[in-house]
């Protein structure tokens, strides 16, 4: 395998980057803040320091200096939707510098690599697949970190999921017999029974409702996927939320059920960003080394 992998996961606080071997293995790390040092700089000011420090870390990932990025593919996870044909972040609502910005684009001419942007989700769906070997067939990630999130592939090819405008997804909803508002707009999302704010103690505690959401969302999600299907949970609140660990311990410890897809717990952890991106960012090189 040719050149080298990097991927680069943007979280609200720390940017983490690392090389990845050709095994999928961590060979080395940097991390640095997400934001600039003063909150109050200016969105171009702040994104040029955010880029300076990004194409800095990859630099030093490389082991060289400046023309050393030849053959090196990057990949760059964001927390937020993203156009993946124009490579423009959306919406980050952490990091609105970034918002409205090609940051692949402007990383690949500085370094010469090839960069692939996607979402934080996209990428750690990409690494739990490869980590479990679930690499064909249908495969399904749930995510619960800030908010909650759900990817779906199938083999290496992402599925389009519904969503109305800037909605929770359609896939993320109870139904009709569920019906606590949203802060989306609509009624019944698993966001609104499970929200963000999950620090307050009183929401900690599971009411029945929360349970009989999440209960209903699985359900729905393992049957799309189907009986061959496999439905991996994670994310940091899928290990912090008692409740919601046990939840899922329970349905991984499950036999097999007709027509429905078997959970598993998440297994990348913290990792899962970096390695994914550069997982994507791989797939990106393979195809055309094929060619040569
Ligand atoms: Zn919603």
């Amino acid at each position: 395998m040719p050149g080298v992998m990097i991927g680069v996961d943007v979280g609200g606080t720390t940017v983490r980057a690392a090389r990845v071997d050709d095994l999928g293995r961590i060979a080395a790390r940097r991390a640095f803040p997400s934001h600039a040092e003063e909150a109050s700089l200016p969105a171009d000011e702040a994104f040029e320091q955010f880029i300076f420090r990004l194409v800095g870390a990859i630099r030093e990932l490389l082991g060289g200096g400046a023309g050393a990025t030849g053959g090196c593919v990057v990949g760059i996870a964001v927390p937020g939707p993203v156009d993946t044909v124009t490579g423009t972040v959306r919406r980050c609502t952490n990091l609105s510098f970034l918002n409205g910005r090609t940051p692949g684009v402007v990383i690949a001419a500085r370094t010469g690599a090839e960069v692939a942007l996607m979402t934080d989700i996209a990428a750690a769906a990409r690494a739990e697949q490869v980590a479990i070997g679930a690499e064909s067939g249908r495969f399904g990630h749930l995510r619960f970190g800030t908010g909650i999130g759900y990817v779906e592939f199938e083999g290496a090819t992402a599925i389009e999921l519904f969503r109305d405008g800037d909605a929770h997804l359609e896939v993320l909803r109870a139904g009709s017999a569920f019906t606590y508002p949203c802060i989306c707009g609509l009624s019944g999302c698993l966001e609104a029974y499970l929200p963000s704010s999950w620090h307050d103690e009183e929401r900690r505690n599971w009411s029945a409702e929360a349970a009989a959401a999440f209960e209903t969302v699985v359900f729905r999600l393992r049957q799309r996927l189907g009986g061959e299907g496999v439905l991996v949970i994670g994310g940091g609140r899928s290990t912090a939320d008692r409740h919601l660990a046990q939840r899922i311990d329970g349905l991984a410890a499950e036999g097999e059920m007709p027509g429905q897809a078997r959970v598993r717990r998440a297994v990348c952890g913290d990792d899962a960003g970096v390695l994914g991106a550069a997982s994507v960012a791989r797939g990106m090189l393979e195809p055309r080394c094929a060619r040569l």
